[in-house]
């Protein structure tokens, strides 16, 4: 059995050969950028009013005559004596004769003359060409996720298609006599599959959306082959469930049996304890306690890192945080555990129903609170660290 850092340890440290190729913008979101981005032009592109107001060349007066309008979108040349303003709207292009614009609050207009009752300071509400970024300056790093933000921010400046790095392609696969699909009352000894639905939707949640689902009987025969078909198409594979030592647990014999090596199993834990991990090539397989809390811990602390890295990213963990715990806790395991909780601001309580089979409390906790194998009490107060699962 291994501690939690050194199973983080070995997926951080996983090498891989990562493929890339061009795409539309449109189809980026949640991509990483496989190449660094020099804008093509100034941003703003040219002196740009930042109000609705009149644009003049400051002087000590505060009358002007009004004798132009620059609205968005016009293009033409403006000029301005000393002494003449131009009606002007936010986005418009500013003449090039005025260095300031005087907002519309601040003005009394009658007829053609302005008259202005608080005098700004010389360059107001004017953006400068390029004050956000420079034509030729590197304004995306390789490595960046790109979000809604960033997308918008690339289309400002007038890139359509970036380089980004693939997203993985993901093969879930669940194990289990036990396991009926939800819809139908349910029989004797059987449950509601509830896994698979909850992996495709917590890996959606990170932009993998081409996802396969295989669903297998626990045999050995099965199970070996259920992998060999995930392994086809797949970079990722999760299997839940049936990789513990019960003697209807398959999954780690068919994965070796599928040439997949295993680079680690058993971590000290809870949940999870009994996680595996392994590579055949270029392809990762987890097998995940079939415990649905497990799963979905596991998922989110070794999964995720693995495939944001994998997909090129720089910021692998979800974030961390320290947080006071509202709550008292016995950690008597002597294995780190992972507690559902809610995180409020820089305050945590540690929620009821922290077993492996229940996920009622997970639905409603926004963080996991790591605690350390080695602390034994956890006092109200003191500082814990968050995991948060607000993604
Ligand atoms: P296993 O890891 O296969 O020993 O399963 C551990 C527990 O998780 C058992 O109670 C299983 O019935 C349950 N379980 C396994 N797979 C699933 C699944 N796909 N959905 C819901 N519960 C599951
Ligand atoms: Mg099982």
């Amino acid at each position: 059995m291994i501690s939690v850092s050194e199973a983080l340890q070995i997926i951080e440290s996983v090498k891989t050969s990562l493929s890339k190729g061009k795409t539309d913008i449109d189809m980026s979101l949640n991509k990483v950028l496989a190449e660094d981005i020099m804008s093509p032009i100034n941003m703003p592109p040219f002196r740009q009013s930042a109000m609705d107001g009149y644009a003049i060349k400051l002087t000590d007066s505060n009358s002007y005559k009004l004798v132009e309008e620059s609205k968005a979108g016009d293009g033409k040349k403006i000029q301005l004596e000393e002494g003449q303003a131009a009606r002007i709207f936010t986005g418009a292009l500013v003449p090039d004769d005025a260095d300031t614009v005087v907002i519309q609050e601040h003005v009394k207009r009658s007829n053609s003359t302005i008259v202005i009752n608080k005098l700004p300071i010389r360059f107001s509400n004017v953006r400068p060409t390029g004050e956000q970024v420079k034509k030729g300056e590197i304004v995306m790093k390789k490595g960046q996720l790109l979000n809604a933000a960033a997308i918008g921010f690339l289309a400002g400046i007038g890139i359509n298609k970036v380089f980004v790095y693939k997203t993985p392609t993901v093969a879930i696969i669940v194990t289990g006599n036990e396991l009926q699909e939800p819809g139908n009352d349910l029989e004797v000894g059987k449950i509601y599959e509830s896994n698979s639905i909850m992996l495709s939707s917590a890996l959606r949640t990170i932009g993998i959306t081409d996802i396969t689902t295989f669903k297998t009987k626990d045999t050995f025969d099965a199970t070996r082959s259920v992998i060999a078909k995930a392994l086809l198409h797949s970079d990722v594979v999760l299997v839940s469930g049936g990789i513990s030592v019960g003697d209807y647990d398959f999954v780690q014999e068919a994965l070796k049996e599928n040439g997949v090596e295993e680079l680690f199993y058993k971590v000290n834990q809870k949940p999870g304890k009994p996680l595996w991990f392994g590579r055949k090539n270029d392809q990762f397989v987890f097998g995940l306690p079939g415990n649905p809390a497990s799963a979905l811990s596991c998922f989110y602390i070794y999964v995720t890192p693995l495939l944001k890295k994998i997909s090129g990213a720089k910021d692998i963990h979800l974030p961390r945080v320290k947080a006071n715990s509202i709550s008292d806790y016995k950690n008597t395991t002597g294995k780190t555990l992972f507690l559902k909780g809610m995180l409020y601001n820089n305050i945590v309580e540690i929620l009821h129903g922290q077993q492996s089979s229940m996920l009622h409390s997970f639905a409603k906790s926004n963080a996991l609170v790591r605690i350390p194998n080695e602390v034994e009490l956890v006092n109200r107060n003191d500082e814990v660290e968050c995991i948060k699962l607000n993604i």
